[in-house]
C-alpha cells in the first residue's frame, strides 16, 4: 500500500538528499559545465546506458561535433560512427534530428521551457525535463529508472511501475517532492541515489541520507523487493545468417533504414532463418532477391551471439563469392564494395563488429604482409 509524505516531511528530506550530493556526488565531466547543450548530450547518453560506458564516449562526441550548430551540419554517418557501440541508435538519430531543428526554428539555442522542448522532433519527456531543470534551473522533475526505484521504496508503492496509472501516480509524487530552489541539482541527486546507494540489489540503507522517511526501510525485511518487477516475458531468439560477399579483395556492405532498429547503421548483408532453413540455401536467395547479387556460398566464418533488449539473436556468418549482378536494394538504402581495412570508417553495430574484429585480425594483416612481400 503505497503512502505519501506529510508536508513537515518534505522539507527536511529535500535537504538531507541535497546536502548528501553536494558531498557525496561522483566527479563527472558533465557536472563541470553549465553549457545546456553539453547537458543535453550526456542525457541522451546516459538513458539506459552505465555511467562507466558513457564516459568512454562523451568527451570523444563533444570534441567531434562541439557545438549544436556543428551537430547539425553533420553527416548522420558520422553521428552514428561516433556513437558506434554505445547502442540504442534511435538516441544518436533523434540528437541529430532535434539539433537540426534547433538551428532551424531557434537560432541554434536550446529552448529552456519543458513544453516547447518537448515539441521539438526528438525530445522526449525525460530528455526535457533533465535538460530544463539541470541547464536551465526549471522546475521540472525527471523520472528514470533510478528515480522509479527511489521513489517505489521511500513510498511503498507495490504496483508495477510499467502500468500507466503508476507511472503517473510515481510522476505526481515525483514533482511533490522537487525541490524547486534547486531543481538541477535534486533532480541528479534523486538520480545518483538511485544509482550508488538505493541499487536494484543490496541497496546499501544504512548510507542512504534519507532512510528516515523510507517506508520500505521502515516496513519491509528486503527493499530490495520493490519497485514490483512487471512478469518475465521469454526472450525469443532468432537465428539470422549474414553474408561477406568477396570480390577481388573487397567486401560488400549496405546500410539499414532509417527508422527502425539499428537505422542508419551499416552491415553485412543477412536475412533471418526459417524453421529448418539452411543458412547457405537463404543467404543465395536472399542475396538475390534483396539486393540483386547472385553468390556462391563458402565457408563458415564465425558464430555471433548478441542480446538486444526485447530479443537474442546468433548471426551464423559465411564467406561468399560475388558471381554475377548490379547491387539494387529493396530494403537498404545504401552500398558499398570496400576492403577489409576500410570498415572501420563505417558506423557498424555490435554483432557486426564482432565479425569485423576478427576480419581485421585476420585479413588486414594478411593483406599487409601480402602487399610488403
Ligand atoms: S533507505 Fe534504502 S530502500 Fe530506502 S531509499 Fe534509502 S537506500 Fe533506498
Amino acid at each position: 500500500m503505497a503512502s505519501t509524505l506529510s508536508e513537515q516531511q518534505l522539507s527536511p528530506l529535500r535537504q538531507q538528499l541535497l546536502n548528501w550530493f553536494a558531498e557525496e556526488k561522483r566527479d563527472l565531466p558533465w557536472r563541470k559545465t553549465d553549457e545546456p547543450y553539453a547537458i543535453w548530450v550526456s542525457e541522451v547518453m546516459l538513458q539506459q546506458t552505465q555511467t562507466r560506458k558513457v564516459l568512454e564516449y562523451y568527451d570523444r562526441f563533444l570534441q567531434k561535433f562541439p557545438s549544436i550548430r556543428a551537430l547539425a551540419r553533420a553527416e548522420l554517418d558520422d553521428v552514428l560512427k561516433a556513437w558506434e557501440g554505445l547502442g540504442y541508435y534511435a538516441r544518436a538519430r533523434n540528437l541529430h534530428r532535434a539539433a537540426k531543428e534547433i538551428v532551424a526554428s531557434h537560432g541554434a539555442k536550446i529552448p529552456a521551457d519543458y513544453d516547447t522542448l518537448c515539441q521539438i522532433n526528438g525530445i522526449g519527456p525525460y530528455t526535457a525535463a533533465a535538460v530544463s531543470s539541470i541547464a536551465f534551473g526549471q522546475p521540472k522533475a525527471v523520472v528514470d529508472g533510478n528515480v522509479i526505484r527511489v521513489l517505489s521504496r521511500l513510498l511503498l508503492i507495490d504496483k508495477n511501475p510499467k502500468e500507466k496509472s503508476t507511472k503517473a501516480s510515481i510522476s505526481e509524487s515525483a514533482q511533490r517532492l522537487l525541490d524547486t530552489t534547486a531543481p538541477g541539482d535534486f533532480n541528479e541527486a534523486m538520480m545518483e541515489l538511485g544509482a550508488t546507494i538505493c541499487t536494484p540489489r543490496k541497496p546499501k540503507c544504512l548510507l542512504c541520507p534519507i532512510s528516515d522517511f523510507c517506508q520500505a526501510y521502515q516496513k519491509l525485511e528486503d527493499p530490495s523487493r520493490l519497485p514490483v518487477k512487471p512478469p518475465k516475458r521469454n526472450v525469443p531468439h532468432f537465428n539470422l545468417a549474414a553474408a561477406l560477399i568477396w570480390d577481388e579483395g573487397f567486401v560488400f556492405i549496405n546500410r539499414r533504414q532509417e527508422n527502425g532498429l539499428l537505422g542508419g547503421m551499416w552491415e553485412f548483408p543477412g536475412v533471418k532463418l526459417e524453421n529448418g532453413q539452411s543458412p547457405q540455401e537463404a543467404i543465395k536467395q536472399e542475396m538475390l532477391e534483396d539486393i540483386n547479387l547472385e553468390v556462391e556460398v563458402g565457408d563458415f566464418f564465425m558464430e555471433v551471439k548478441h542480446a538486444y533488449s526485447h530479443f537474442k539473436i546468433t548471426l551464423h556468418v559465411y564467406h561468399c563469392l560475388f558471381k554475377d549482378g548490379e547491387p539494387r536494394l529493396t530494403t537498404a538504402t545504401d552500398w558499398r564494395w570496400v576492403k577489409p581495412n576500410e570498415l572501420k570508417y563505417y558506423a557498424f553495430a555490435t554483432a557486426n563488429k564482432k565479425v569485423i574484429n576478427k576480419l581485421e585480425a585476420e585479413y588486414v594483416p594478411a593483406l599487409r604482409a601480402s602487399r610488403s612481400g
